[in-house]
This record gives C-alpha cells, sequence and structure tokens, in this order.
C-alpha cells in the first residue's frame, strides 16, 4: 500500500502552507540521502511560497556541500542554541530519513520537547512511534524517493525544479548504491527519469559524489583494503578496522571512508562485512549484508544499532580490537545464515 494514499498527505500541505515556522531535520552524520531529503523539500517548499529550515545533528561530508540550500543549513555541532531553539519553537518539525529521536545526537532532547507538529518520512525498519504523522516505508530504497512520492501526492511533481530535482537524485543516488540495491523498483527508474527531465546534470551530480577523493583519502583506502581487511571465508565474512591513530596518518576528514564496508563486502563469496572505525569518544560500526543474514537484528542483538535488513550501523564503547574481536567470536553462531547462495 501506498503510505501517501489517504487523506493525511493532502491535510499536511494546507497545515504547511498555515506555519509560520517548519524545521526539516535528518539523522547525525547526516548522508547524501538525509542531505538530500531536507534541502529537496526546503527548495520546494521554498518555490512554492513556504518558508523552512533545515536544522543537522553535525556536519555532513564535502562531497554533498553544493546543493542548492545547503549554506543556510543551521547545524548543532556549531550553533547548539540555535538549533535547539528552532526544534523547540517550530509548528511543524520534519523527521527525514530517521525513524527514532536517539539518532539526532545532542538534538534529541529539543526533538522530544518540542510542541510541534512532527511528521517522519523515512525508510528504515522497525520505526518507534514518536511524531505526530508517520510515513514509513522500509520498501523504498531512500527517503528522497518518498519525498518525491510526497510531492507527487501533492500533485506537484510537475513543478519540481532543477534544484529540488539534483537533491532528490542524490539522495536517490547514494542511498540505493547507483541504482544497484534490491530495493530499486521500476518505479525508481521513473522517477530518476522525471527528475532528469528537470533538466539535472545526472552524470556530473554522480562526478561531484564519487570522483571527489583526496588524495590521503584514496591512500587511507588503499591502506585499509591491503593491510587491515581480514576475510574469514569459512564464514564468508570480512571485517576492516580502522584506528584513530590509522585515520590520522592520512588527514582523515569526514565522509574519507564511505564505501569502505562495501568494498569488504564485495570480496568474492562474502555475505557479511563490517566496518569497524575507531573515534574520539565509542568505535563505530557498519555492517553489510547479502542474502538472509540480517545485519539491523545483529547490530541490535550485540550494539544497540539498527538500520536495514542488509545495511546498519551500531556504536560501541569498548576498544577497538575488542569490538573487532567481539564480532570474530560471533561468527560461528551465525555461521549456517551466512552460508547463503544467490539464487
Ligand atoms: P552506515 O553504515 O551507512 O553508517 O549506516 C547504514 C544504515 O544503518 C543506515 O541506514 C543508518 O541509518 C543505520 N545506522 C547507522 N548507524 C546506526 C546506529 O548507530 N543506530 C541505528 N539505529 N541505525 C544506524
Ligand atoms: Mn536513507
Amino acid at each position: 500500500m501506498d503510505v501517501f494514499q489517504g487523506n493525511s498527505a493532502v491535510e499536511l500541505l494546507a497545515k504547511l502552507k498555515e506555519a509560520e515556522r517548519i524545521v526539516l531535520t535528518g539523522h547525525r552524520s547526516p548522508d547524501g540521502d538525509a542531505v538530500g531529503s531536507c534541502l529537496a523539500l526546503w527548495n520546494h517548499l521554498k518555490e512554492n511560497g513556504v518558508d523552512s529550515i533545515v536544522v543537522l545533528p553535525d556536519e555532513y561530508p564535502d562531497f554533498i556541500s553544493w546543493m542548492n540550500g545547503h549554506e543556510d543549513i543551521v547545524l548543532h555541532s556549531k550553533n547548539p542554541d540555535k538549533a535547539n531553539s528552532l526544534v523547540e519553537n517550530a509548528d511543524v518539525v520534519f523527521i527525514l530519513d530517521y525513524n527514532d529521536a536517539s539518532r539526532v545526537g545532542e538534538l534529541q532532547q529539543s526533538l522530544e520537547n518540542t510542541s510541534a507538529f512532527t511528521v517522519m518520512v523515512d525508510h528504515h525498519q522497525q520505526p518507534t512511534e514518536f511524531v505526530d504523522l508517520m510515513f514509513s516505508d522500509e520498501k523504498s530504497c531512500s527517503t528522497a524517493e518518498m519525498v518525491y512520492r510526497l510531492i507527487e501526492r501533492w500533485g506537484e511533481a510537475d513543478d519540481i525544479s532543477a534544484h529540488t530535482a539534483a537533491c532528490l537524485y542524490c539522495g536517490i543516488m547514494t542511498d540505493s548504491g547507483s541504482f544497484r540495491f534490491p530495493s530499486v523498483t521500476p518505479r525508481t527508474h521513473k522517477i530518476a527519469a522525471a527528475l532528469c527531465e528537470t533538466g539535472i546534470d545526472h552524470s556530473s551530480i554522480h562526478a561531484k559524489v564519487y570522483d571527489n577523493n583526496r588524495e590521503g583519502q584514496l591512500k587511507l583506502v588503499g591502506f585499509a583494503i591491503t593491510e587491515k581487511l581480514q576475510v574469514f571465508p569459512e564464514f564468508k565474512a570480512a571485517i576492516i578496522s580502522l584506528s584513530l591513530d590509522e585515520l590520522e596518518r592520512f588527514g582523515y576528514e569526514k565522509g574519507d571512508t564511505e564505501g569502505l564496508v562495501n568494498t569488504a563486502l564485495s570480496v568474492e563469496g562474502v555475505n557479511f562485512a563490517a566496518f569497524v572505525k575507531e573515534s574520539e569518544d565509542k568505535v563505530k560500526l557498519s555492517f553489510r549484508s547479502v542474502g538472509e543474514f540480517s545485519v539491523r537484528d545483529f547490530s541490535a542483538s550485540h550494539f544497540g544499532g539498527g538500520g536495514h535488513h542488509n545495511a546498519a550501523g551500531g556504536a560501541s564503547d569498548l576498544a577497538l580490537q575488542e569490538v573487532v574481536d567481539k564480532i570474530i567470536n560471533l561468527l560461528p553462531k551465525y555461521s549456517e545464515k551466512l552460508d547463503y547462495k544467490a539464487p
């Protein structure tokens, strides 16, 4: 069933036209889909005479710092008082590309305290019911695809500008692995086609996102693959871990290790990949799988994380090596599910 079918999507539009303070939020460590969804809605509303403001918990990577309106984003990490006050005093708050208040880090309290009408548009599994209006579709490849469908439900798909389209395209492209994941449907391609009709340059969007590596970043990736990739053929698993020390040696910047977990997954025969990264305060985990092994369940059970069946994340307070050992020691327990063979 289409989550936008009922009247609530249309009633929401009327509410937005009356609202004075609309805030659009995305998750911590915002990615292409979070930023793309927020800025797409920001651009589209603005072009239709509705002002809003994007508030994000912290910095987003350079490779998505080109979408129209990104200079106007308020970051909690840079401007906490302003960010909190915007969320707390809003009339309407959008929850885009996340489904639990804990995903916005330091913004969580403001989000929980706000008296605003809250609207979730999201595609992650098992949403927490903390909003007034929920559009949750775990089958969708991206939140950006859902934002398109929301705009379409408003009868405004034909008015989508190239600015809005570029944000949506970026969100769909980055979350779908450039249109390769199983979550991509014929409908996704039709939406992408409609976005291309607005005159966006899809090839240059791809280049901005993926052909934008710094030398140190590429060398870090090379180091991670050459020196840090561990493959466990008996469990069809692969792990890459990087310490703070190693990251700093290559001048690490946020976003530099994006995709490394997919590289580990691309090893022939591997059905489960983990990327384990040390940071100042915790160890961050990224998991990917092929087939029936649910990394969402794995992350939820052992690392308090979540996400999707085949792509999930989490965090740990253990030391880096302890986290790696914990994952390795868990592999035998899941050997049956990891033994999946693609049809
Ligand atoms: P990534 O590995 O790209 O950081 O995240 C993969 C997926 O897992 C994303 O859909 C993301 O929203 C989710 N995810 C990543 N980290 C966490 C986490 O700490 N907690 C939860 N619940 N989900 C996460
Ligand atoms: Mn997403």
